[in-house]
């Protein structure tokens, strides 16, 4: 059993069950979208993302950029459409994260379109119309003009069109008018819409209008009536339970006053209990005097002012409870604890104690009674953009501690292995990307001593400077140098025996993207710098980019191997080494450390090549040898 002061569980099976009590209304061809806005009303947008997914949800919905990155971050790939108006400045991001926008003037639109211009990327939109919400979206007349600038508009896909209503659980004359409204206007137009909404949970009874193929589900399906009626209609339980435990039992008498101003005075003797948890926990202040909490199949009025983080309930003049004894805030068996209710006692909002209880109180997933996951107290969930890097450098030791119940271990393995990437480099840990390097033997030299050979190599990586230098030496001792500094690219060992300069090591090409880069070659004591630059690199840095490099030098065929290192952080590799038939049989020696130690080998007369997955990690020096 759960021991904590006070928490909420989240009944997975309800809200599944709920989706299926609300799919029973849906017409054939109409699909659902699910408001998982302001935290799923509290639920926990990613968990109830998931099961409202896995029942058929088409779309999701958020109100802001920031809920929908949060969502992406989690790894939830589905459809996400922001509800709210966006801010200009939220644009780059929302096409980052693949979110849809709702879209509600011509001004907006024209941004949109320039930005996506600028960053060649596309972008998802519904347009918004106020049918009669008198709240966000364009008004009627507006509707053609954004259709008018939709025609130059090919980076964005106009995949809906939509409006809300203002009352569709208790005004059926404003809501026929608003359907109409929508119908009228989009009725020259509703092919081009994949889809049309309008209806919110409450509107699926009787304003779910035929013209429409997309409802919202919101309250309904977190177990909230919006009218009495529903009931008749639906069975609906509620999918959050506020709970607390009874901490303390007290005795009072009659006249004696309880709580912050004695609000509460009883006419005889008794007991009551403290609960700790007030309306910091979200039980609203209003409902000081008012609510009602189940206790052990019995229902305790709450006496006296709610306090930031007490409660008194009434336990009778005899009571049965004990401290430890569970107490049920919300969301239990009775009426009295239904959200509808709670909200009725202050005249306020169902809706609001959903979101304000969800917003403090720890979180246990059940499904089927089983606890499936657990959020923390605090409810802000982690992005780490948020933190600053000496935070995050804490977050991560003490995370991997917590993960190896093990402070000692934890402290090590962060000092020794992380610290050397987060700390020390500055955090610019960059990694390449999908490394290719092929490297060739073609044909032998006229004495016969060398191997002419042909390199390439391509990858990505963020640009780190305007420059990078391509190195060869002629000795171990010259070359390792080079390992040492950030803006070399690619570095090769030459035989000691050959002259070194631009004949025996040629760049025969070096890019960036497909700027043909230039090179200067700078001679140094048994070392050559070959610096690869161009004007225009200045404004690609920091951006991620492609490098590519070819070479053209010789390599000496009594050497009988050839090794090639990977020096840096890789994600993808693939090296492969041709040689021309006589050479024989070639046997590679691969060592690797990273996700994958033995990368799979292809063999044939002519070569040979080492390759692994194109996500997969490989940890700087590892390599491949091949021997001759
Ligand atoms: C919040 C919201 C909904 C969900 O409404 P419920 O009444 O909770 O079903 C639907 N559509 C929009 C645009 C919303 O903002």
């Amino acid at each position: 059993m759960i021991t904590d002061r006070s928490y909420v569980e989240i009944h997975l099976d309800r809200l599944r069950d709920n989706l299926r009590e609300l799919k029973r209304y849906l017409r054939c061809g109409q699909e659902f979208m699910q408001i998982v806005k302001a935290d799923a009303y509290g639920h926990g947008a990613y968990e109830v993302a998931l099961v409202a997914i896995s029942e058929g949800a088409v779309y999701l919905g958020v109100a802001n950029c920031e809920e929908g990155k949060l969502l992406r971050l989690q790894g939830i790939k589905h459809p996400i459409l922001i509800l709210s108006p966006i801010l200009e400045n939220e644009i780059e991001e929302i096409i980052l994260h693949d979110l849809s926008v709702s879209v509600s003037s011509v001004q907006m639109l024209k941004r949109l379109h320039e930005v996506c211009l600028n960053t060649n990327k596309r972008l998802t939109i519904h347009i918004k119309i106020d049918t009669g919400m008198k709240r966000s979206g364009a008004l009627p007349h507006e509707f053609n003009t954004i259709l008018e600038n939709l025609v130059e508009t090919s980076s964005i896909y106009v995949e809906g069109v939509f409006s809300h209503y203002a009352a569709s659980e208790a005004d059926d004359d404003l809501s026929n008018e608003q359907a109409k409204k929508l119908h009228n206007l989009i009725a020259d137009h509703a092919s081009q819409f994949r889809y049309i909404h309008i209806a919110n949970s409450s509107a699926i009874f009787k304003h779910n209008p035929q013209y429409c193929n997309l409802l919202r589900f919101g309250i309904l399906s977190y177990g909230v009536y919006t009218n009495q009626k529903q009931r008749m209609l639906l069975n609906l339980k509620p999918v959050m339970t506020f709970k607390s435990t009874l901490s303390q039992i007290k005795q009072y008498c009659a006249g004696e006053g309880i709580g912050y101003n004695h609000t509460f005075k009883s006419t005889k003797n008794g007991f009551y209990g403290i609960l700790p948890v007030g309306y910091a926990d979200g039980y609203d202040f209003l409902l000081s005097n008012q609510a009602q909490v189940e206790l052990q199949n019995t229902l305790c009025p709450v006496i006296g002012r709610i306090s930031m983080d007490m409660t008194s309930i009434d336990l009778g003049v005899s009571p049965d409870s004990q401290v430890g004894d569970q107490a049920i805030l919300l969301g239990g068996e009775t009426d009295a604890t239904r959200a509808e209710t709670l909200s009725k006692l202050y005249s306020g909002s169902a809706y609001e104690i959903l979101c304000q209880i969800g917003r403090r109180a720890k979180r246990y997933y059940i499904d089927k009674g089983s606890l499936v996951s657990t959020a923390p107290l605090s409810r802000r969930e982690f992005v780490s953009s948020d933190f600053s890097n000496s935070k995050l450098n804490k977050i991560i030791e003490s995370a991997i501690s917590h993960r190896l119940q093990n402070d000692e271990i934890g402290e090590l393995i962060y000092k020794e292995i992380l610290r050397s990437f987060f700390y020390h480099k500055d955090l610019d840990i960059s990694y390449r990307r999908n490394f290719v390097h092929n490297i060739a033997f073609t044909t032998k030299s006229s004495d016969g001593d060398y191997y002419h050979t042909r390199t390439d190599l391509t990858f990505d990586k963020t640009l780190q400077s305007n420059y990078f230098i391509v190195a060869c030496a002629t000795s171990d001792k010259h070359l390792s140098k080079y390992f040492m500094r950030k803006d070399v690219e690619y570095r090769w060992l030459m035989d000691d025996k050959i002259r070194l300069d631009e004949n025996s090591f040629k760049i025969a090409s070096a890019k960036i993207n497909d700027l043909e880069l230039v090179t200067e070659v700078i001679h140094k004591d048994s070392a050559l710098e070959i610096r690869c630059s161009h004007p225009e690199l200045a404004s690609l840095v920091g951006k991620e980019c492609k490098f590519y490099l070819e070479t053209e030098t010789f390599y000496p065929s009594n050497s009988h191997q050839l090794s090639v290192f990977i020096t840096e952080l890789t994600r993808g590799a693939k090296i492969s080494f041709s040689y021309p038939k006589e050479m024989g049989h070639v046997e590679a020696v691969r060592l690797f450390s990273g996700q994958n130690r033995d990368p799979k080998l292809t063999q044939n007369g002519s070569s040979v090549s080492l390759e692994t997955g194109s996500e997969e990690w490989i940890f700087p020096l590892s390599g491949i040898v091949f021997a001759y």
